[in-house]
């Protein structure tokens, strides 16, 4: 792929190679265009949707240690193909390459471990009420899947969707966010060429809302999951009613991040920097709110502003870069103006707050702590998705989780603390899918991630991930 310019969707194991209209793609840190990509229509969209319905009966029903193998093949080519592809994902999305390489070995590691779950979709026999019966269930691939991913992890969201659905014999139509497609062409340039049967994985690129409508009323797409904001979200869920189509929704988050007074100090500053800078503070698990025990605020702030003021800035493809450049304009103008409310609202920038002058044309923005946030800030009340973070104080256990819990939404929260009571009752009293407890980046393939409230429905990752892809069918049989 290297050196091109033009690139390809695949549809029925094919390149297609030309469309009426193309997408242009471009780097957020420097704003050069880095590549064209056939932007197609409805009519295409079918055509992708009726090659996973062809393909679905053989590859369904081929043995699961056959589609494991294809799985763990497609695992290892990515891996073998890791400095290629990183590359490719910080130039079309700004993530620094050491963070682009380790969101391509987590979508390596999704092929892999799922490529062994697929062996492991076990059903069950129930003892019966007489003597003359077997009461069997058996668990089934639920058909062709559509899906939709967002432009954060390019890579990871694509396979923790794909590889379940494979594992569990499902056929896929994959649309990826129109900012970053170019990572998902070059794993899919892979799937090919490990020899996924065609038709089992299609890649499609086009409006997104035609493509998400075919999807619903399609009546052969079985299940569509999404992953990305949870106004879309919403829209979906409308949309699946008249099909009583089948959802799996992974939505926006607002995470509250607890430091409490006998937390080990630097490592809750260090965790901070993790949750919230990682991506330029563009992951759905970000940190979001700080709140700091009152008795250990000044110190802790002091040390957080320091270490947010440290932060490198820059194109990620230069060496030592710890944030990226945002997503485009508008994403900087969401940062800008919760920064300017939060301030209109009795807040005091304490590091950050402007744009940096770094030389590049591209969409950065300095990190950025602000202090005594209001908890009617912007800030306070929704999703930033950039590389700033409010801070306040809370005086009681009690008091920390109800503010963590004053949200709609429910997807990660974390804490910083030693004592074993204090972790367990915080934890077990927070409403939020995924807690991390003295750990910034909780996310693993084994283990079920996934928000509650206005986060979404369903888990992707551990047996949870597969389960999304199989209906249970009970066959009760008379003898
Ligand atoms: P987004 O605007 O909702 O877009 C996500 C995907 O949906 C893209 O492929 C987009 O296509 C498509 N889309 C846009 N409008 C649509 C419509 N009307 N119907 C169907 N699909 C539509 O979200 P984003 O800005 O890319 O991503 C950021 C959001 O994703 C944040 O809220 C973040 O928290 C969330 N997120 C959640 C998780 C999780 O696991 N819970 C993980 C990552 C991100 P186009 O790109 O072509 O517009």
């Amino acid at each position: 792929m290297q050196g091109r310019n033009e690139y390809p969707l695949y549809i029925n194991g094919e390149e297609v190679t030309t469309a009426g209209n193309w997408l242009t793609v471009s780097n957020p840190a420097t704003g050069e265009v880095i590549g064209k990509v056939p932007y197609i229509g409805r009519t295409e969209v079918q055509y992708a949707i009726d090659a996973a319905h062809q393909a679905f009966y053989s590859w369904s029903k081929m043995p699961a240690r056959n589609r494991a193998k294809l799985l763990q093949r497609a695992s290892q080519a990515i891996m073998d193909d890791i400095d290629h592809i990183s590359e490719i994902l910080t130039k079309e999305q700004g993530k620094p390459l050491a963070e682009a390489r380790g969101e391509i070995t987590m979508a390596a590691d999704y092929l892999e471990w799922f490529g062994e779950e697929a062996k492991r979709v076990y059903g069950e026999i129930i003892p019966a009420s007489t003597e003359n019966k077997r009461l069997q269930v058996i668990r089934q691939p639920v058909g062709v899947v559509g899906a939709i991913t967002p432009w954060n992890f390019p890579a990871s969201m694509v396979t923790r969707k794909i590889a379940p659905a494979l594992a569990a014999g499902c056929t896929v139509v994959l649309k990826p966010a129109s900012a970053t497609p170019l990572t998902a062409i070059a794993l899919f340039e892979l799937f090919k060429k490990v020899g996924f049967p065609a038709g089992v994985v299609n890649l499609v690129v086009g409006p997104a809302q035609e493509i998400a409508d075919e999807f619903m009323r399609n009546p052969v797409v079985r299940k569509v999951s999404f992953t990305g904001s949870t106004a879309v979200g919403r829209t979906l869920i409308k949309g699946a009613a008249d099909g009583i189509k089948k959802l799996s929704l992974e939505l926006g988050g607002h995470a509250p991040f607890l430091v409490f007074d006998d937390c080990d100090m630097d490592e809750a500053v260090q965790g901070v920097i993790a949750s919230k800078f990682r991506n330029a503070g563009q992951t759905c698990i970000c940190a979001n709110r700080l709140y700091v025990q009152k008795n250990i605020l000044e110190q802790f702030q002091g040390k957080l502003k320091d270490a947010v003021t440290g932060l490198k800035v820059g194109n990620g493809l230069e060496p030592g870069i710890e944030v990226g450049p945002l997503i485009n304009e508008e994403a900087r103008e969401h940062v800008i103006n919760q920064v300017q409310d939060a301030v209109g609202r009795g807040g005091n920038i304490i590091a950050g707050g402007f744009i940096p002058d770094l030389g590049l044309p591209g969409v950065f923005y300095a990190p950025t702590l602000i202090a005594n946030v209001s908890d009617n800030a912007l800030l306070s009340t929704e999703e930033t998705f950039g590389p700033l973070i409010g801070i306040r104080s809370f005086d009681t256990e009690q008091e920390a989780i109800e503010l963590a819990n004053n949200t709609p939404y429910g997807l990660s929260a974390y804490l910083y603390a030693r004592d074993f009571g204090r972790i367990t009752r915080v934890s077990e009293g927070l409403e939020f899918g995924i807690i991390g407890v003295n750990d910034p980046v909780p996310t693993v393939v084994q283990a079920p991630f996934g928000g509650v409230k206005e986060s979404g429905w369903g888990r992707e990752g551990g047996w949870q991930g597969l389960d999304a892809y199989v209906e249970t069918k009970f066959i009760s049989v008379k003898y």
